[in-house]
């Protein structure tokens, strides 16, 4: 683990931080994460409360699992990050049984997203995949104007909440639940067989290494093929 300089944006104050952020299940980081508190630094200098943008990782060894958030890079950089993250684990390109799954983010909405549908049990790929199918049947939802995040708060137990978020404002505009047992059979049908499955995961770069809805979107005819 190396360090890195980040700094004060109000008093331009320098601090050395690790680069990159740990976490594990039940882990303190992962609670203060959850409540909007991990990497906010209160300056040495001016007193600020600061956010600090810095690599994280969550990382699930029993239930066999990574997820990446990677700071600051853009679209165009993601290619290029997921062949380095798999250089970096030492991953082989055949998937081997004792290998983890692993996620690449980009985003800190998704980062979070991701570990709270994997400590649910829910597959993030099928979840995408109902966000596509939501975009595709909402007149009024569009991909470039909305986000459409699971809602973590919704407590029924027979339904998946999703909630549009306005890209410009950062406001729910409307909610859309999804019936369980619909993603149930959604599972069994896009993961069960590995013909099906490997179809899936063509829908998206990186071998499904980076799954976001917006690849299942421009191929909108593809992915729409997959279920009869
Ligand atoms: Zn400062």
């Amino acid at each position: 683990m190396s360090k890195q300089q980040f700094q004060c944006p109000d008093c331009n104050e320098i601090f050395t931080l690790e680069d990159t952020v740990f976490m594990e299940p039940e882990s303190d980081q992962l609670i203060e994460l959850y409540q909007g508190k991990l990497n906010l630094y209160a300056c040495r200098n001016c007193g600020k409360q600061v956010w600090i943008d810095r690599d994280m990782v969550y990382k699930d060894t029993p239930r066999k699992k990574v997820i990446f958030y990677k700071a600051d890079i853009s679209e165009a950089q993601i290619d290029q990050q997921l062949d380095d993250v798999q250089d970096k684990l030492g991953f082989q390109t055949d998937k081997s049984e004792d290998q983890p799954a692993w996620r690449l983010t980009v985003n800190h909405v998704d980062f979070v997203e991701k570990i709270y549908l994997h400590i649910h049990e829910y597959d993030d790929r099928v979840i995408e995949y109902i966000k596509s199918f939501l975009f595709n049947h909402n007149p009024g939802l569009e991909p470039t104007k909305h986000d459409l995040r699971y809602d973590f708060s919704c407590k029924k137990q027979e339904e998946l909440r999703f909630m549009a978020i306005d890209r410009k404002t950062k406001q729910a505009v409307f909610q859309i639940d999804f019936d369980l047992d619909d993603y149930h059979n959604l599972e069994d049908e896009l993961l069960g067989e590995e013909e099906q499955r490997n179809r899936l995961h063509a829908c998206f770069r990186g071998d499904a290494n980076y799954v976001q809805v917006e690849d299942l979107v421009e191929q909108n005819s593809e992915a729409d093929t997959l279920i009869e």
